[in-house]
């Protein structure tokens, strides 16, 4: 037995443990971004964490419902400010990818779960469409070299691949380099052209579709999924505004919900709150990690991401606040 798997055992037992305990906690919003079918291809793609199988979708589905019960967004809000002491769940997705159309929405219709699929617009029209973490990966795991910043990266290793993705990711979130990112997004557009992204994202027909389906309700997540906190305010307003406006054009249906971009708290934060209450919104939803409580401002509410190395033995862990301080007491304890 190693050190990690005693840590990852002891971790998940307390915080089974600690989720008997009496919660005050209203329920939890969980944010996925895939869940597919399909083989993964690249086994040392970055991005596959943000794929769950549909299989391990489901059982995470079936054990969450042995004990809570999953709910809409819409009813979540109602509850946050009653005096139910119910756990409730809600169950979302990000960005907008063809596989929850293909994949999801059959076991969405067969489990009858009500979820929230946030689009962000610009990745529906095939033109426009540039999902740039996939594009960036193909094109690291194609090439050898890599000039960025004025640098020559030797990108020949696997190890020195996902160290530059890490550190171009960084930076295009962080808005810091713009020229640089350009740049080499011109070069990357003429080697992948659109294909990767083309590939892998919803299209307009196919979320009309969507929409069609009674568990399906669709939030807006942005035009050009940036991050907002290093937008003027006039680009901020247009973010809100114009993704809203297009999703309503596209399915005549009023779009009162809304995901923030990456929305930890470095990308989000108490203008972006008030922007988003200002532009005909009803409520949005972060990546801060604290629990929902009572009363919580409905443009700031708390997700938790799920990611593949989630396994649905141990969703309950994942569910209970109390794992969040069990967790920084392993980071401060360095065990
Ligand atoms: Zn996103």
């Amino acid at each position: 037995m190693n050190k990690l798997f005693l840590k990852k055992i002891t971790y998940y037992f307390l915080a089974n443990f600690f989720f008997t305990l009496p919660k005050k906690s209203k329920g939890i919003i969980l944010c996925y971004h895939r869940a597919s079918n399909s083989k993964v291809d690249d086994k040392n793609d970055p991005n596959n964490s943000l794929t769950v199988s549909i299989q391990e979708f489901r059982n995470q589905i079936l054990k969450i419902q042995s004990k809570y019960r999953i709910v809409s967004l819409k009813e979540f809000l109602l509850h946050i400010n009653s005096d139910s002491n119910e756990f409730l769940v809600v169950v979302t997705f990000d960005d907008g990818y063809y596989d929850n159309f293909s994949d999801l929405l059959p076991i969405i219709s067969e489990l009858k779960i009500p979820i929230t699929i946030y689009i962000t617009t610009s990745f529906l029209s095939k033109n426009k469409s540039y999902i740039w973490w996939y594009e960036l990966w193909h094109y690291i795991k194609s090439n050898n070299k890599l000039i960025f910043d004025g640098y020559n990266y030797d990108i020949s290793r696997y190890k020195n691949k996902l160290h530059i993705f890490n550190i171009i990711s960084r930076t295009i979130i962080n808005r810091e380099n713009e020229n640089s990112w350009q740049e080499l997004k011109s070069k990357i557009k003429k080697f992948n052209g659109n294909k990767i992204s083309n590939s892998i994202n919803l299209n307009i027909k196919q979320l009309k579709m969507l929409k069609e389906n009674d568990f399906v309700n669709i939030g807006s997540h942005s035009v050009n999924h940036l991050n907002m906190s290093k937008l003027s305010i006039k680009e901020l307003n247009y973010e809100l505004k114009k993704s809203k406006k297009i999703l309503e054009k596209i399915l005549k249906y009023k779009i009162t919900d809304f995901a923030y971009p990456f929305g930890t708290e470095n990308e989000v934060t108490e203008r972006e709150f008030i922007e988003t209450n200002n532009s005909n919104y009803n409520n949005a939803v972060t990546t801060y990690n604290i629990p929902i409580m009572k009363g919580c401002n409905p443009f700031a509410l708390p997700r938790v991401g799920i990611d593949n190395s989630i396994n649905h033995k141990n969703i309950f862990g994942l569910l209970s606040r109390y794992s969040y301080l069990i967790k920084d007491l392993f980071k401060n304890l360095k065990l």
